[in-house]
């Protein structure tokens, strides 16, 4: 690895936590601007190159989200990248057959979204002896070809999580459509997660972390704006 290729990564670190910085004091509040350390950075590492991912770990980047379980196993289970205080994310769709080993690998599973696989975590979570921090994701667009509940089962689908199988639910994610506004999406987001007790919010990607952290994002996942390209 070059230096400059370790001077890069730890200076697109900086740029997006600085402006993840100033959209969270510019964000309205009824204390006028956001606390910028209540807004966590996930690192979206998915397909990128180890030394790009060796680099941000050493600019002091911990918290890291994967989309697949199997790419996650390659790159994290052992070896290099295991530093101290390191926190994986699963921020893409989990098959109920890979929950054992997504609970044996992730500290938070963002990607809950049917009673099939609330269940199959519950005995995971057993079975692994570890309980990964959990977020419902809501498809607020309501679009056929990706995962989540819709807005309308959001609540029925939390209260079964908790009350029928025991599970905590930390927040919500969302992937708002491409092609629209997300500023509405994110505020959808923030109102059913408020009626139903929850203060974490993962939304806004590299396009729209700020307009997401306006809306009351906890914790963005920025992948391209922060290693450049997925190859
Ligand atoms: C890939 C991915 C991201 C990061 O996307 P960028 O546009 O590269 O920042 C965020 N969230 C999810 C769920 C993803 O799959």
């Amino acid at each position: 690895m070059t230096q400059t290729q370790t001077f890069s990564v730890a200076q697109s670190r900086r740029a997006i936590l600085d402006r993840m910085a100033a959209a969270a004091r510019g964000a309205l509040s009824p204390a006028g601007g956001r606390d910028p350390a209540d807004v966590t950075l996930v690192a979206v590492s998915k397909q990128q190159p180890q030394e790009k991912i060796a680099a941000m770990l050493d600019a002091g980047q911990r918290v890291f989200g994967e989309n697949r379980v199997q790419e996650a196993q390659a790159r994290w289970s052992e070896g290099p990248n295991r530093r101290e205080g390191l926190e994986l994310r699963l921020i893409g769709p989990l098959q109920s057959n890979k929950a054992r080993e997504a609970v044996a690998l992730f500290d938070v599973i963002e990607t809950l979204d049917r009673e099939k696989l609330a269940i199959a975590l519950a005995e995971a979570f057993v079975r692994e002896g570890r309980t990964p921090r959990l977020y419902v994701q809501v498809n607020t667009g309501e679009e056929p070809q990706k995962a989540g509940v819709s807005p309308a089962e959001a609540d029925d689908f939390i209260a079964l999580c908790r009350d029928r199988h025991g599970l905590t639910i930390e927040g919500l994610m969302c992937i708002p459509p491409e092609a629209e506004a997300p500023g509405p999406h994110f505020a959808l987001l923030a109102r059913i997660a408020g009626r139903n007790g929850l203060d974490r919010l993962s939304m806004g990607m590299s396009a729209d972390f700020e307009t997401a952290i306006r809306f009351g994002a906890t914790s963005v996942r920025v992948g391209s704006a922060l290693f450049g390209g997925r190859g």
